[in-house]
């Protein structure tokens, strides 16, 4: 299948692990240029030198910026122009979940989730808007999660600010659309990734590996498909919508989840 991406430019945010990197390698392999950004400067270094590893011929570009730091955030977008060209997916993906319940979610964890969520994609969508808007057709992909339709209460905070970030992209969708910028989003369900590996570490029954431990968190949340995600899925989902392939879809969501999704 060709996705139509070669030689444009496509921006990921939270790049440097996870399903961000995974997306990258498909990006890559399609023979975008891509770039990318992350906090932790020796995550995104190992991240890239995998990257050029990989992909020695490819324009790559690694910047170290927090989502949520509008300043350091329009820095990368000017980078990315220089050294790029004018960027035409942005792909929303940086952030994690904080997983507490209401007695245990503390005023400062309820604010910093909906900053998390709506403004880590607000900054880079604002930073990168110029360039977005001169491709006639852009898109803006958002890694949202099945919470925002289907509340868990083991996570209060996160699934509200994700049906804050749900509502957010409709109504982008409907505003960005007469600019050629289409708006898009993924719901996950559960993928393996850097957050499940930092809860693995931090496992009650340290004795327990890596894949029974992962099964056995599929078998008691119920996951149809008996399993977690791969962040290849994800990125697949990601690649799919950023891309001219997906031309007259936006406003929509595409389920990741392995058939955990239980609304209507
Ligand atoms: P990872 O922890 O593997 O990757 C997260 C990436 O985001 C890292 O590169 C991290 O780098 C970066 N990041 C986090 N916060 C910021 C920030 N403020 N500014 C810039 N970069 C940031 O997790 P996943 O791949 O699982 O997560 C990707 C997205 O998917 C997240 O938004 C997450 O909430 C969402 N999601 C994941 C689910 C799952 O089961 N895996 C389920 C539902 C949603 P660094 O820390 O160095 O900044």
């Amino acid at each position: 299948m060709n996705y139509q991406i070669e030689g444009r430019v496509a921006v990921v945010t939270g790049g440097s692990s996870g399903i961000g990197f995974a997306t990258l390698r498909l990006l890559l392999a399609e023979g975008a240029k891509v770039a990318f950004c992350g906090r932790d400067r020796e995550r995104l270094s190992a991240a890239l030198e995998r990257l050029r590893g990989e992909f020695p011929d490819a324009d790559i570009v690694a910047h170290g910026c927090d989502v949520l730091n509008a300043q350091e955030v329009q820095q990368f977008a000017e980078r990315v122009e220089q050294q790029l060209g004018a960027a035409e997916m942005l792909i929303n993906n940086a952030g994690q979940g904080y997983v507490a319940s209401f007695e245990q979610t503390p005023e400062s964890a309820w604010l910093h989730e909906a900053q998390l969520k709506l403004f880590g994609v607000l900054n880079p969508l604002n930073a990168f808007l110029p360039q977005l808007r001169r491709s006639g057709r852009a898109s803006v992909t958002c890694v949202n999660s099945l919470l925002a339709l289907q509340p868990e209460e083991h996570m209060i905070a996160t699934s509200a600010a994700r049906a804050a970030l749900l509502n957010m992209t409709l109504n982008l969708s409907k505003s960005l659309v007469e600019q050629g910028i289409r708006v898009n989003s993924i719901l996950l369900g559960m993928v393996e990734s850097g957050q499940w590996r930092r809860r693995f570490e931090q496992r009650d029954d340290q004795s327990q590996d890596w894949e029974s431990w992962i099964a056995a968190i599929a078998r008691k949340r119920g996951i149809p498909m008996g399993r977690l995600g791969k962040p290849e899925e994800a990125a697949q989902a990601l690649l799919f919508l950023a891309s001219p392939l997906a031309s007259f879809t936006t406003g929509a969501t595409l389920d990741v989840s392995g058939g955990f999704n239980r609304h209507l």
